[in-house]
């Protein structure tokens, strides 16, 4: 059975975690550096290990890794040879398995929620270009090239025992394309797609969120499909969008709703009123797995995961 199914079973709704960045950041890291949270890999693996837990106590039944932009090729960047780089992309892992069983060794942390799983992120080719591209997808690759570029990192992070594979803010259907066709390399290893928005009908690069869905489909080790890093604003609007077009269970992890300028790497606090979170209503409308993705925090979380123990699971 895989993963996502299991909790599923178990509770009717999955909590995600939140912004591993912000939370870094919040701890005096300074991420304005095209490597981001990766660089925090090598510089501070502790800390990272210490948000995880923080997420965990929260109220998370699922972290989700380090590795969004770890890469060969963004290590190599900063002098680090491929054996280096794969032992970080797998020590991202490491971190999220350590927070999480040190917390589920804890007989009272066990109480009324499933054991969280580890997902490993896996960020668009867009994140390592560090450019913003991953809310465009206008690579100018081809699938196969893209199928290249994903295939060490997703092995590394398989290999070091992730639950499932977080694949997230893919911004065109070809990068979904080619990370399912990589998965197939992968037998009994699940991922769910997460894709980034520009808007309540279509993914980043224009096309129908509906359409991309129904390629899915057919692909068993796809496990889940959604939209993340995307204002809440869109989220009702995207579940509805997506729930007529697949019985996988739909995971939804939007943003706070500050606005990013990839440009200078700064956040512009959201004024609109539109971003308040209703997580009954994206419940009803049909999403499964729910969290939150940049600037949000474990406070947001725990909002969350407090909602699900009194709505949902108070029945158990
Ligand atoms: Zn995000």
């Amino acid at each position: 059975m895989n993963p996502i199914e299991k909790v599923l079973k178990e509770c009717s709704v999955m909590v995600l975690d939140g912004a591993l960045a912000t939370e870094l950041e919040s701890h005096g890291c300074d991420l304005n550096d095209s490597l981001w949270s990766a660089k925090v890999l090598m510089e501070n693996p502790e800390l990272i290990k210490e948000v995880h837990s923080d997420y965990f106590k929260a109220g998370a039944d699922c972290a989700i890794t380090a590795s969004y932009q770890a890469t060969i090729e963004g290590y190599a960047e900063r002098g680090l040879n491929k054996v280096a780089a794969i032992e970080l992309m797998k020590k991202s892992v490491q971190l999220a398995v350590e927070a999480r069983d040190e917390f589920w060794d804890v007989t009272a942390n066990r109480l009324n929620r499933p054991m969280p799983l580890v997902a490993a992120s896996i960020g668009p080719y867009g994140a390592f270009l560090a450019d913003g591209s991953e809310y465009r997808g206008e690579y100018g690759l081809s699938e196969d090239e893209l199928v290249d570029f994903h295939r060490e990192r997703m092995k590394a992070l398989i290999e070091a025992g992730a639950d499932i594979l977080a694949c997230e803010t893919i911004p065109c259907l070809i990068e979904a394309k080619a990370i399912v066709r990589l998965l197939k390399e992968f037998p009994g290893v699940y991922a769910w797609i997460s894709f980034s928005a520009k808007d309540g009908l279509h993914i980043s690069s224009g096309e129908s969120i509906a359409a991309c869905t129904e390629w899915l489909n057919e692909h068993e080790q796809v496990a889940a499909v959604g939209v993340n890093c995307t204002p809440p604003s869109y989220i009702s609007t995207l579940i509805k969008a997506l729930s007529g077009h697949t019985k996988k269970p739909i995971i939804i992890y939007p943003n706070s709703g500050d606005v990013y300028n990839p440009t200078d790497k700064t956040w512009e606090k959201s004024t609109s009123k539109e971003h308040e979170r209703s997580f009954l209503q994206w419940y009803e409308d049909g999403a499964r797995l729910i969290g939150g993705c940049c600037r949000t925090t474990p406070e947001d979380i725990k909002e969350i995961s407090s909602w699900a123990q009194m709505e949902l699971r108070s029945n158990n």
